[in-house]
C-alpha cells in the first residue's frame, strides 16, 4: 500500500461514512475533512457561519453552495492536504459543489470516488440509533437502555444524539440526498471515476471492500 490518497466517500446519510473515513484516513495517512464536523465545530465556537449554519443543519437544510466551496477550498489548499491527499466526507453534497471541487484539484485530480450504497430504509434505523461525542466527534450506538448523555470513552466528553437527528429532519435530510446528491453517481460515473461499494455488513467487512476499491482504481492501467 502506498500512503497518501485522494479520495470522495460518497452515501446517504448514516450509511456509516464517518466511522470508514476515519479508518481509510489512518489507512492512508491522509487528513479527513468533514464538512459536517467542520461546520459542528464553528457551531460551538459561536461563530458567523457557525450561527447560520446551526439553523440550516437543525432544519436538515443544506448549507450554501458558495460557502462550503471557500471552506473546503481553503482546508484543502493547506500543506497536509497539498502533499498527502485527503478524504472528503460530506462533500460535494451537489453538482455545483463537485464542478468548483473539479477546479480546485485541477492537476491533483482524484484517486475515486466512492460512493457507500446502503438503502434508505436501513439508514432510517441506524440514524435514530445514532449517538455522538460532541467534543471528538466518536460514533456510538445507542441500545435504547442508557441515558444520555453519556461519557465518551475516548476524549472523556458528552455523548450524545445530534440536534439533526429527529426524524423530521432526517427525513428532510434524506430527500435532499435523492435530489441534491444522488446526481453525483451519475456526474462522477460518467467520467469513470466511481466505485460502489456495498455498504451492507460488518464495518470490518466494508471497510476491506472500500480498500480493494481504491486499490484497484489505482491499478496503474
Ligand atoms: P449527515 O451526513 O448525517 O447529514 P453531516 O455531518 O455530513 O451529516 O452534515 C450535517 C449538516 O451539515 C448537513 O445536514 C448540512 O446541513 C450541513 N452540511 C455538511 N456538508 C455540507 C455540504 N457539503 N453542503 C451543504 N451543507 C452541508
Amino acid at each position: 500500500m502506498i500512503p497518501g490518497a485522494r479520495l470522495i466517500l460518497l452515501g446517504r446519510q448514516g450509511a456509516g461514512k464517518g466511522t470508514q473515513c476515519v479508518r481509510l484516513s489512518r489507512h492512508y495517512v491522509v487528513p479527513h475533512i468533514s464538512t459536517g464536523d467542520m461546520l459542528r465545530a464553528a457551531v460551538r465556537e459561536g461563530t458567523e457561519l457557525g450561527r447560520m449554519a446551526k439553523q440550516i443543519m437543525d432544519a436538515g437544510g443544506l448549507v450554501g453552495d458558495d460557502i462550503m466551496v471557500g471552506i473546503v477550498g481553503d482546508r484543502l489548499n493547506r500543506d497536509d492536504a497539498r502533499t498527502r491527499g485527503y478524504i472528503l466526507d460530506g462533500f460535494p453534497r451537489t453538482v455545483g459543489q463537485a464542478e468548483a471541487l473539479d477546479g480546485i484539484t485541477g492537476e491533483r485530480p482524484l484517486d475515486v470516488v466512492l460512493d457507500l450504497d446502503v438503502p434508505r430504509e436501513l439508514v432510517l434505523e441506524r440514524i435514530s440509533a445514532r449517538r455522538v461525542c460532541r467534543d471528538c466527534g466518536t460514533n456510538y450506538v445507542a441500545k435504547s437502555t442508557e441515558r444520555t448523555p453519556w461519557i465518551c470513552e475516548v476524549c472523556g466528553g458528552d455523548v450524545m444524539q445530534r440536534d439533526d437527528d429527529t426524524p423530521d429532519a432526517i427525513n428532510r435530510r434524506l430527500d435532499l440526498y435523492e435530489e441534491q446528491t444522488s446526481p453525483l453517481i451519475e456526474y462522477y460515473g460518467s467520467g469513470g471515476r466511481l466505485a460502489v461499494v456495498d455498504g451492507v455488513g460488518t464495518p470490518d467487512a466494508v471497510f476491506t471492500r472500500l480498500v480493494a476499491a481504491v486499490e484497484l482504481a489505482r491499478r496503474p492501467a
